[in-house]
């Protein structure tokens, strides 16, 4: 491509026809230069085009006379700009000049200023405004003013009022969008009447508008009141290009700043990091990406310009069908809807994520990627349901702890149950005894009853096991356990019973207290004694005040202790050396298994429990200490007499 073909290009990427024209014309004569007289036409049609187009008709008169031939293909200027009539005797210099500096500026603020500067010095104004319409008022948005040599130009944002400009002048531009221009107002004319030009004794006025594509971008109010016919007809040409110039630049310059505006709060958003945001490409590749993203998947700027950053790296195999699919949406559809995936992170491990897409157009290759990472979402979930869990063992547990309070029942069942082998066992000794006891002992008779005396009693301990799987609820599961939260768990257990028993529970829990390892539901169980044994005592009791006070504590032997206090009756002394033993009871409806159950709870976990009446609220104490560390569990009495049986 030659080097004006390039200069064509540019000038028709500029969006100034004359620009065009320009470049057009030196290509011409280029060509020409070189003889290739037939691509000189060709460029010099071109440029006659735009400078018709333009409506520099004094150019085209002199091309056309230079270059008779060419004038078989004329072209109608587009009346959409504010250069509607020729314009006559245009000196191109100065109009190129004034173009140049007027479409260079792209920035508002600055544009505004060179527009102010150049219309004041090209019409020799000393003072002029430029005037915006906005949506209900047109407003007064820059303000050139002349001293001497010097022009300031000053940003405004003013309403228009009849101190500030002839008013009637500017409303007539306004309503029919055409130039007025007053070569001296202080002579008759339309707007004499009006109070800016009568008190100001305007002399030279020029209001012009600045029309872009047919609409009003703005007005450009000019004035010398000192000299009259400042404004000459040259003069006017060329501002009326000036004009034109302004609207196209002032518009672009708008336009720019809105998208300019938009791209900043895009940006803010990729910056703010709130979430994830890429680029993507069909392929695959991630071209560009917030630091949200990044961290997401654990990728740095470095893999980024390497294009590492890829839709094969990231996702994991189970998901490439359903990435084929999204793809295949995004390009037919434009967009996809947000859904769950999961990414490859560098290091290997799987992200969640909820990611949306969007192509920059339908069937584009490009587009845009919002992505939110779910890994918080997915922990909290699963808290949830981990939560859901344990309330349900809690209450799975609750159930147990309340069929332990039933044993009361199931006691006198049991104790049926066992009366029976034992009436047997009764029976079958003694009738063991008589066949011994004869003249002549048969021993095979006696042999039979000793054979039922064991299966009787084998039957007993097999109930009495019975009875306490049921009373532990199963085999002990040992676990690190806060004893603290143990006792937490029990009272809300018994939270109803405590609440319609008007029973208040203080609570003095050591904070930093050891785990111990032991059962959970067992330990409950033991404080779910205590404190239901404390409600009943303070039940019988006379005194008024019912309450329960808990506390834990880490003693000095490095064991882990509890005492249950109450403001009840205290242990009747008489039986304190029988407290433990099983079925023992004071109360009418007892069944005397709860302290003998928690005694064998406690040192089953290697502590021990004792009972007294030193409670600091009046009545009865119990206390009991676990080692830390837990030592085998001792026998259990039963198992082992249900064994020798
Ligand atoms: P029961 O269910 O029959 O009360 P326990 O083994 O729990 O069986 O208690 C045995 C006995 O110990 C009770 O009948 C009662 O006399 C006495 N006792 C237990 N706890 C207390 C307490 N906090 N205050 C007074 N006496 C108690």
């Amino acid at each position: 491509m030659s080097l004006y073909e390039l200069a064509i290009r540019s000038a028709r990427g500029s969006g100034f026809v004359h620009y065009e024209a320009i470049a057009y014309e030196r290509a011409s004569a280029s060509y020409r230069a070189r003889k290739f007289d037939e691509l000189a036409d060709f460029y010099l049609r071109n440029a006659r085009d735009r400078y018709m187009r333009w409506g520099a008709v004094g150019k085209v008169q002199q091309l056309d006379e230079i270059y008779a031939h060419l004038r078989d293909r004329e072209v109608t200027p587009a009346p959409t700009s504010t250069i509607t009539a020729p314009v006559e005797h245009l000196d191109l210099a100065p109009v190129i000049k004034v173009s140049q500096a007027i479409s260079s500026e792209i920035v508002l603020e600055k544009l505004i200023d060179t527009l102010m500067r150049t219309a004041i010095a090209q019409a020799g104004a000393v003072r002029g405004l430029l005037i915006v319409p906005r949506d209900v008022e047109p407003r007064i948005e820059a303000e050139a003013t002349t001293r001497g040599e010097t022009t300031v130009v000053h940003l405004r944002d003013d309403n228009v009022t009849a101190a500030a400009v002839p008013e009637s002048v500017l409303r007539y531009v306004l309503r029919t969008q055409e130039s007025v221009i007053l070569d001296d107002a202080t002579t008759e004319n339309p707007f004499s009447a009006d109070p800016y030009i009568r008190q100001h004794n305007s002399r030279s006025i020029l209001c012009l508008p600045l029309i872009n594509q047919a609409k009003l971008i703005g007005v450009l109010y000019l004035e010398n009141n000192l000299t009259p016919r400042v404004f000459a007809p040259t003069r006017i040409a060329l501002l009326k290009v000036l004009a034109s110039q302004a609207a196209i630049s002032l518009e672009n310059s708008r336009l720019y700043g809105d998208l300019r505006e938009q791209e900043a709060r895009i940006r803010r958003l990729v910056d703010a990091n709130i979430i994830g945001i890429f680029i993507w490409e069909l392929e695959g590749r991630v071209v560009e990406a917030n630091d949200a993203f990044l961290r997401m998947v654990g990728y740095d700027r470095e893999d980024l310009a390497a294009g590492r950053v890829h839709r094969r790296n990231l996702t994991p195999p189970e998901w490439c069908d359903r990435d084929e699919r999204t793809m295949t949406e995004v390009k037919m559809m434009g967009t996809v809807q947000p859904f769950e995936k999961e990414y490859f992170r560098k290091d290997g491990n799987r992200v969640p994520v909820m990611i949306g897409l969007a192509s920059f157009k339908k069937g584009g290759k490009q587009g845009v990627a919002f992505v939110l990472d779910l890994t918080e979402r997915k922990r909290a979930e699963a808290e949830a349901r981990e939560s859901e869990r344990r309330l349900a063992d809690l209450r799975m547990e609750f159930a147990h702890t309340a069929r332990v309070s039933l044993l009361g029942e199931l006691t006198a069942s049991i104790a049926h149950e066992i009366n029976q082998p034992l009436a047997a066992v009764f029976t079958n000794s003694k009738a063991g005894l008589r066949w011994l006891d004869r003249a002549e002992p048969n021993v095979t008779e006696a042999r039979e009853s000793l054979k039922r005396i064991v299966d009787d009693t084998r039957r007993a301990a097999d109930i009495i096991a019975r009875i306490r799987t049921m009373a532990t609820g199963k085999t002990s599961q040992l676990e690190a356990t806060s004893l603290n939260d143990v006792i937490e768990q029990s009272i809300t257990f018994i939270g109803h019973e405590l609440q319609s028993k008007r029973t208040s529970v203080s609570f003095d829990l050591a904070p930093s207290l050891p785990k111990i390892t032991g059962d959970r539901v067992q330990l409950q169980q033991v404080v779910v004694n205590l404190v239901i044994n404390a409600i009943q005592a303070m039940e019988e009791s006379t005194t008024a005040r019912r309450a329960v006070f808990i506390r834990t504590f880490l003693s000095e032997s490095e064991t882990v202790c509890c005492t249950v206090e109450d403001s009840g009756t205290g242990f009747d002394v008489r039986y304190m050396s029988r407290l433990f033993d099983s079925f023992f009871t004071t109360k009418d409806s007892g069944m005397g298994i709860g302290l003998a159950m928690s005694r064998s709870i406690i040192e089953a976990h290697g502590g021990v429990l004792q009972a007294d009446n030193e409670s600091s609220l009046g009545g009865a104490r119990v206390r009991f200490a676990l080692p830390l560390n837990l030592t085998p569990p001792r026998a259990n009495k039963e198992t082992v007499s249900s064994n020798q049986t």
